[in-house]
C-alpha cells in the first residue's frame, strides 16, 4: 500500500538519516527539501541563488519558494506510489500548501513522525557533524566517527561541515524550528495523524520506535 509520509524533527535530530532508511525499507522517494536546496544552490539555479543565503543564516527559505519546488517534486510519477518528505513541511502554511498540492493529485497524508530530541543534543550533533561533499556521507565526530580522521570512508574525500552547523547558525536554525516548526505537531495531532517518537536513543533503536509507532498506529486504523 502506498504510504504518504512526512518526518518532522529539529535540526540534528536525526530525521535525514531515519528518513533514508526507511524510505529505503519501504521502496518510496526520500524527499528531502534540505538536498534540493543544497543541489540547487550547489549548481548555481536561479531557486539556489535565491535560497543561498537564507541557508546560510539558518533561517528558512520563503514559504512561495519551497512550495513550489515540492509541488514540481510530487508531479512526477514516482511519487504515486507513497513519499516520505523530509524537512517539508516547516510552517503552518507550508502544511496548507502540501494539502493544496495533495488534493490535486487525489492524495492525502498518512502519517507525520516527529523526531523528539533535546536543545543540548541538537547543539552537540550538529556541531560534530561531517559530511562527504562527493558523496553525501554523514559522520558524527562522537557517534560514527570515519575510520581515518576527516577522510570519507567510503572514497577518502576530505569530509567538510556545512556552512549552516556552526554554533550561532544551528541557534538560529532551533529558533526558526520553535517559533514556525514546533506549530505543526498541533496541527496534525488535531488531524490524527501525529506519532511522535524519542530521538536521543542510538539511531538503530530510533529506527525501530519508527517502525513499531507506525505499526500500531496502521493497526489502530
Ligand atoms: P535541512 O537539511 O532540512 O536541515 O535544511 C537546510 C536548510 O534548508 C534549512 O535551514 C533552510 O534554510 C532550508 N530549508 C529546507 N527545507 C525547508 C523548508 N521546508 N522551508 C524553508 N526552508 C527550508
Amino acid at each position: 500500500m502506498a504510504l504518504n509520509l512526512v518526518m518532522l524533527g529539529p535540526p540534528g535530530a536525526g530525521k535525514g538519516t531515519q528518513a533514508k532508511t526507511l524510505a529505503a525499507a519501504r521502496g518510496i522517494p526520500h524527499i528531502s527539501t534540505g538536498e534540493m536546496l543544497r543541489e540547487a544552490v550547489a549548481a548555481g539555479t536561479d531557486i539556489g541563488l535565491r535560497a543561498k543565503a537564507v541557508m546560510e543564516k539558518g533561517q528558512l527559505v520563503s514559504d512561495e519558494i519551497i512550495v513550489g519546488v515540492v509541488r514540481e517534486r510530487l508531479a512526477k510519477a514516482d511519487a504515486r506510489g507513497g513519499f516520505l518528505l523530509d524537512g517539508f513541511p516547516r510552517t503552518v502554511p507550508q502544511a496548507n500548501g502540501l494539502d493544496a498540492i495533495l488534493a490535486r493529485f487525489g492524495l492525502t497524508l498518512d502519517r507525520v513522525v516527529a523526531i523528539e530530541v533535546s536543545e543540548e543534543t541538537v547543539i552537540s550533533r550538529n556541531t560534530g557533524r561531517w559530511v562527504c561533499p562527493k558523496d553525501g556521507t554523514v559522520y558524527q565526530v562522537k557517534t560514527a566517527p570515519p575510520k581515518r580522521a576527516g577522510l570519507c570512508d567510503l572514497d577518502g574525500t576530505p569530509l567538510v561541515q556545512r556552512p549552516d552547523d556552526q554554533e550561532p547558525q544551528i541557534r538560529q536554525r532551533l529558533r526558526e524550528y520553535h517559533q514556525k516548526t514546533d506549530p505543526l505537531k498541533d496541527h496534525y495531532r488535531g488531524k490524527g495523524l501525529l506519532l511522535e517518537v524519542d530521538g536521543s536513543q542510538a539511531a538503530d533503536q530510533v529506527y525501530a520506535s519508527i517502525v513499531s509507532a507506525l505499526r500500531s498506529a496502521a493497526g489502530g486504523r
